[in-house]
């Protein structure tokens, strides 16, 4: 089939509900891309940080071979042997007491808010139907109604209410704004260590410590969502070790599959998952086997492949390579290990297109924003050709200008 021909299909019988760039893939492997006429492009997207480990990673995928030849899913109903192994191999991992596996990323978003709320009638006293939760302006932890409830962006909200009350929003960065929203019902404060959906916005330093500080001395909860800046994309396994802090529960999602199946799992004390019975809370796929075995293989590959350390280095060497771009075009560039916002002074949309036809995929946030986040398994040379045909378009572009 013609690429144009799959893009009409797709748009003749498919919900509109995104704009891709019309480059239709077929296959990959490691960081590369390979579309219907075997045309290669240089992933720098990596699903959103969900391909960490890279694409068909051969590890992961015999795991996922295996387990699918033993059994797939038994539900919760029945226990299974992948299942125990998944628990204490996050446990060893990251030092958290418990976990509760789920599959999207907003699903284990909604357990973390399940949890805290629970933790807050049980434990803190909140009086019934009072319990607050505290985020931040620019958010984003997923698309469900209760989700988009405390969503700042217009159209995520859109004609979709009514909305979840128990919500406060403050801005992002301002520990004070913290300190002044508690009141004594405040159960959780949710917040992304590194904003990522907004532009790979990075709090002024300090202030995760502040934060963490504040919530444990009004005895609130500190909830990071990891989903995206987790599982080594900024350099350490969790953005929030950047500031040496401990959260009192962690939502991960997307790499914690390795991109092979959806996975997802939140991480607490025993304190605050043990306040789960049985009843309270499920999901017939979550902590299925064939999801177990996959993710216990991704989390082995991040391991084993040094991944995080090679987002530390690799991620500063091509920060490096891209701050010498000098053009009216660019209005910064930051970033924490190989996860990059190059923010222009234009829609950044156009540079997506021009950057397609010289095979690198990428894809636009916030309009003016180049979110570059390719597979942590990406070598110094590929960086090394990318920011130089980065450079290209973007200089050819300011000329355009
Ligand atoms: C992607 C993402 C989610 C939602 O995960 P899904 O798997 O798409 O449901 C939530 N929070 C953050 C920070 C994310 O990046």
């Amino acid at each position: 089939m013609l690429i144009e021909e799959y893009v009409a299909m797709e748009k003749e019988y498919g919900a509109n509900n995104y704009r891709p760039l019309d480059v239709v893939i077929e296959r990959a492997s490691g960081v590369w891309f390979y579309d219907t006429e075997g045309k290669r492009y240089l992933d720098c997207l990596a699903a959103y940080s969900a391909v960490n480990q890279g694409h068909c990673h051969p590890k992961i995928m015999a795991a996922l071979i295996e387990q699918a030849q033993y059994v797939t899913l038994t539900s919760r109903a029945f226990r299974n042997v992948q299942l125990p192994l998944f628990y204490k191999e996050l446990h060893d991992l990251t030092g958290f007491e418990m976990a509760l596996p789920m599959n999207s990323g907003t699903e284990a978003v909604e357990t973390a808010l399940k949890a805290a709320r629970k933790w807050g009638y049980q434990i803190k006293g909140i009086p019934e139907n009072q319990a607050e939760i505290i985020v931040c302006s620019n958010n984003f932890h997923g698309r469900t109604i209760s989700i988009v409830s405390f969503s700042t962006e217009e159209q995520y909200r859109h004609d979709f209410g009514p909305f979840l009350p128990g919500f406060k929003i403050i801005p992002f960065g301002d520990a004070e704004a913290l300190r002044a929203a508690i009141t004594p019902n405040t159960c959780a404060f949710l917040v992304e260590p590194i904003q990522g959906e907004a532009g790979i916005i990075i709090p002024p330093a300090g202030y995760l410590n502040e934060v963490a500080s504040i919530c444990r001395e009004k005895n609130v909860l500190l909830m990071v969502d990891e989903i995206q800046s987790g599982l080594g994309r900024t350099g350490k396994l969790f953005a929030y070790m950047h500031d040496g802090i401990t959260p009192d529960l962690v939502i991960l999602g997307k790499a914690l599959s390795g991109g092979y199946y959806p996975v997802s799992a939140v991480l607490s004390s025993k304190e605050i998952l043990g306040l789960f019975h049985p009843g309270d809370h499920g999901s017939t796929f979550g902590g299925n086997p064939l999801a177990c075995a996959v993710a216990r293989a991704a989390l082995c590959v991040l391991v084993e492949e040094n991944l995080t350390e090679r987002s530390a280095e690799l991620g500063a060497f091509f920060l490096e390579k891209l701050s010498s771009i000098k053009s009216p075009l660019v209005e910064s560039i930051r970033g924490r290990g190989l996860w990059i916002a190059i923010e222009l002074t234009a829609s950044a949309r156009p540079l997506c297109e021009a950057l397609k036809e010289r095979g690198i995929l990428c894809k636009e946030t916030h309009d003016k924003v180049i979110r570059l986040a390719p597979p942590l398994t990406i070598t110094q040379e590929e960086i090394a050709w990318a920011a130089e045909i980065i450079r290209e378009v973007i200089e050819e572009s300011s000329q355009a200008l």
